[in-house]
Parts: C-alpha cells; sequence; structure tokens
C-alpha cells in the first residue's frame, strides 16, 4: 500500500554508456489483483447452478418412470439453466467494462430514450408482481455516451427496484439538471438496505440476502456495473435507503452541451 513497482531495464548501449528504463507497474499489479480476485469469484458462482443442473439431471434419471416428477425437475432446471445464462452474460458485461474505453459507440444519447427503454423492459416483470411503475420520460436532456450501457445501468436499478419490492408498492424515475449533471433517480417502495449495507452492495457478488437474490433472479453483479457505467461516463452512482421504506438510487452523469426545451432559462438567459 502506498508503494510504488518499479520494473526496472538496463542495456549497454555502447563503452561507457548504460540505458535504464524504468516502468511503473503499480497500476498493472492492481489490474492483475482485480482479475485474479474476479476469476476466484467467478468460479465459485459458477459451480453453484452448473451442480445443481448436474444433480437435477441425475435426480430427473431415478424418476425416469414418474412423469410428474421429471415434470418438476424439468421445470427446476430450466431456471437454472436460465439463471446460469443470466450470470454468464453479465460476466461478460462485467469484464468488459471493467478494462478501460469500455464504451463502444458513443454519441448524444437521449435520457428520455434510455428511460423509455429501460421501462419497457422492466415493465413485464412489474406487472407480473403488481409493481407500479411510473416514469416520465420528457425532459429532453441529453447526455454523451454509450446508449446500451446506460440502458443496461437504468434496467439494472429498475429490476431491483421492483424484486425488491411488494406487490402494490411504487417504482418510480425521475430525471433531473443540475450543476451539468443528469441525474436519474430510480425511487421504490421497497425492503430498503439498512446503513451497514449501503456500502456493499455495489462490490462484485455482494448479496444482502443470497436466498432472495437468487429467488429472484440476481446475480450480485448487477450494480456493479451500474457503478462501473457510471465512471466510464464520468459520472456516479448513489444510494439512499432506510429499511422498510424504500431505496432510492440515483445515476449521475454529466449533462451533454446542448440546448433542452427542459431546461429552465436562467436570469441572464432572459
Ligand atoms: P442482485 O442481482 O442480487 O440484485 P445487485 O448487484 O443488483 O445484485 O444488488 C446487490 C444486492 O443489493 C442485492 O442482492 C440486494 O440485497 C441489494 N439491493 C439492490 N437493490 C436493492 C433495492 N432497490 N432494494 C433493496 N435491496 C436492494
Amino acid at each position: 500500500r502506498g508503494r510504488v513497482m518499479l520494473q526496472v531495464r538496463v542495456a549497454n548501449i555502447d563503452a561507457g554508456h548504460v540505458l535504464v528504463l524504468a516502468e511503473d507497474r503499480t497500476e498493472a499489479r492492481r489490474i492483475e489483483a482485480i482479475r485474479r480476485d474476479f476469476t476466484v469469484n467467478v468460479s465459485h458462482e459458477l459451480k453453484t447452478p452448473v451442480g445443481a443442473i448436474a444433480l437435477l439431471a441425475e435426480t430427473m434419471q431415478d424418476a425416469a418412470d414418474d412423469p410428474d416428477a421429471v415434470r418438476h425437475f424439468a421445470g427446476r432446471m430450466q431456471k437454472e439453466s436460465m439463471r446460469l445464462g443470466a450470470l454468464v452474460h453479465e460476466i461478460i458485461e462485467l469484464s468488459r467494462l471493467q478494462v478501460a474505453g469500455a464504451l463502444q459507440e458513443v454519441g448524444l444519447i437521449s435520457v428520455d430514450d434510455v428511460i423509455r427503454e429501460a421501462a419497457d423492459r422492466a415493465r413485464v416483470v412489474a406487472q407480473a408482481k403488481e409493481v407500479v411503475l411510473a416514469v416520465a420520460a420528457d425532459t429532453g436532456l441529453s447526455v454523451y455516451g454509450d446508449h446500451a450501457l446506460l440502458v443496461t445501468a437504468v434496467r439494472n436499478l429498475l429490476d431491483n427496484a421492483v424484486a425488491y419490492s411488494d406487490g402494490g408498492t411504487r417504482v418510480g424515475v425521475g430525471v433531473s439538471a443540475e450543476d451539468g449533471l443528469v441525474s436519474i433517480a430510480v425511487v421504490d417502495q421497497g425492503i430498503g438496505i439498512s446503513a451497514a449495507e449501503q456500502s456493499r452492495v455495489f462490490e462484485r457478488f455482494y448479496r444482502v440476502d443470497p436466498a432472495r437474490s437468487r429467488d429472484t433472479g440476481g446475480t450480485g453483479l448487477g450494480l456493479s456495473i451500474v457503478k462501473h457505467v457510471a465512471a466510464d461516463h464520468g459520472g456516479d452512482v448513489s444510494i439512499w435507503s432506510e429499511p422498510g421504506r424504500g431505496s432510492t438510487f440515483t445515476l449521475r452523469i454529466p449533462a451533454a452541451h446542448v440546448p433542452a426545451p427542459a431546461e429552465t432559462p436562467t436570469p441572464s438567459d432572459a
């Protein structure tokens, strides 16, 4: 900690002259450590669904002459396979984001389009759970960024808001612009997160309640992905929450400098 790793190479140029090359390896060592930890986490996380699928297949073979049992185990196998698929997808997404410069297609992005697209995808689950999704996407605000990644980030926040809320409650998305930043706030009235857990939920594979997360198809990677997407856009993500009252996750991204109809003119503009 605090120490700098230098890799030094010395070459003889000619009689009496040497060339010394010193390369700072501190950052490279840090990235290597992140990769190593990630690989350990990933192998551990993949073992659970793979092991479950193997076990279910074995049980199904033993119960081959009982159609009801076969149907039951096939259903559970399907659920585990879907979980495995989601996990692999998020692992790939996160490893891509952990490499600097992960933004693939950068352009001027409409914040309203991002929110609408994310909400359209989250709506199916919300309706099934009878959670009311209240989204107003008519701000006219823009940011520079990667459309697909921003949709993924907002979608992850919305999916969580719905997953950790009970039926009959409300999940809302609010957008505001201040000090050159666009804030997208996803608000829920769900179970909430204690102060002690709030600092940990952005860690890879961290879940407050692993059983509940598994039931909702969670991978424990959603919020790490949101954090990376925010950072890659020069922004951040913050949390407000109170157990039993709900949570608000706010994604802040620098606003693009284009005149937007929703911006209130300041006195000097008049
Ligand atoms: P998961 O796939 O498990 O939802 P995330 O990285 O998205 O993983 O979130 C990490 C953990 O943070 C979750 O397992 C859950 O315990 C907690 N969490 C995230 N969002 C919310 C929310 N809106 N309300 C309550 N708990 C949440």
